[in-house]
């Protein structure tokens, strides 16, 4: 028998744990569920300086500060790699791959996003090997090394960044001629004297030696040339995918696989809300994930106040 909640959260992140503290200090019953540590992306993140209240915090630091607010309402907190959410009658009924089952009137998914791939010949082969998604991970493995960044979004200059203050030479390999990734990171990032940019560049290939990456190689877009750089590591931040697979079923998706929801942070399935970088927008922040947790969290009870007053 499935274990039976008021409110189930899909993703401990910083929108996900929001939510929680909103519905649990309302006296729901609530289930967070993480297939991975609490905390989501900021675990990844070295310095966070846009979020207030904190002139500058550790992700990891902040990730733990949520988690501890949270838990002082006491929701349940469990591991959970959910595969499935299913509707049955009022209740809609949640699916792990462990083969647990939980059951609520309602889900709130805060599942966020992921790293997309580059998709070259050499990124998975030397993934792990060089190539890297998380520089807080693995900036270590590179001190002294120069390695290579493609992208040039928030994540690509804020992880250069990062990686400048081990690696001997960080260099920016960018498709355009202009940094997407917000002004202030940009400032930073060109008066960084360990930072290189190389401008209208298709990443091609990631080159190794079979057991190492060793360069990447390139396509000048202007000339048409294809040239190479020496790296001993190459970090991707070419933008982020959803994590909807196991909502897909539920029609609450977009074309590109966002979840479309309200202002009240519902989906057009009555009782299933999202929030935070899984929703379809524009801004994907932590700031405004928090926001949206403390909004689907009142709109969680909301919707249970609502069922209650219908069964009097
Ligand atoms: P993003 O904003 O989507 O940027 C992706 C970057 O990769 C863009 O510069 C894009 O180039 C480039 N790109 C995409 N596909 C590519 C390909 N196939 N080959 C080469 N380059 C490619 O992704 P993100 O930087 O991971 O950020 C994701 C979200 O999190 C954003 O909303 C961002 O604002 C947010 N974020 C915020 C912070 C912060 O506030 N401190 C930190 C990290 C992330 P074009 O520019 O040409 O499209």
């Amino acid at each position: 028998m499935a274990d039976k909640y008021d409110v189930i959260i899909i993703g401990a992140g910083p929108g996900g744990m929001t939510a929680g503290l909103y519905a649990a200090r309302a006296n729901l019953k609530i289930l967070v569920l993480d297939r991975g540590p609490y905390g989501g992306q900021m675990n990844n993140t070295d310095a966070i300086d846009n979020y207030p209240g904190f002139s500058e915090i550790k992700g990891p630091e902040l990730s733990q500060k949520m988690y501890d607010t949270m838990m002082k309402f006491e929701p349940d907190y469990k591991y959970g790699n959910v595969q499935s959410v299913e509707l049955d009658g009022e209740d809609k009924l949640v699916k792990t791959d462990d083969g647990d089952e939980y059951r609520a009137p309602i889900v709130i998914i805060a599942t966020g996003s992921d790293h997309k791939h580059l998709n070259v010949p050499g990124e998975e082969e030397y993934s792990g090997k060089g190539v890297s998604y998380c520089a807080v991970c693995d900036a270590a493995f590179f001190k002294d090394e120069d390695v290579a960044v493609i992208g040039g979004g928030d994540s690509a200059i804020e992880e250069g960044i990062y990686l400048s203050q081990l690696a001997k030479s960080v260099t920016v390999i960018h498709r355009r001629d202009q940094l997407r990734a917000q002004p202030t990171l940009q400032k930073r990032a060109f008066a960084n004297k360990k930072m290189h940019f190389i401008w209208n560049a298709q990443t091609e290939e990631i080159l190794g030696d079979d057991m190492k990456v060793t360069g990447v190689k390139y396509r000048d877009k202007e000339t048409g040339a294809e040239k190479e750089i020496p790296v001993a590591g190459v970090f991707i931040y070419v933008g982020v995918l959803p994590q909807t697979e196991p909502f897909k079923d539920l029609g609450i998706l977009d074309d590109h696989g966002w979840i479309v929801t309200d202002d009240h942070m519902e989906t057009k399935v009555p009782g299933i809300f999202a929030l935070g970088d899984v929703r379809q927008k524009d801004l994907r922040q932590i700031a405004n994930a928090v926001g949206e947790g403390s909004v689907a969290g009142q709109a969680a009870y909301n919707y249970y106040q609502d069922l209650q007053d219908k069964k009097n």
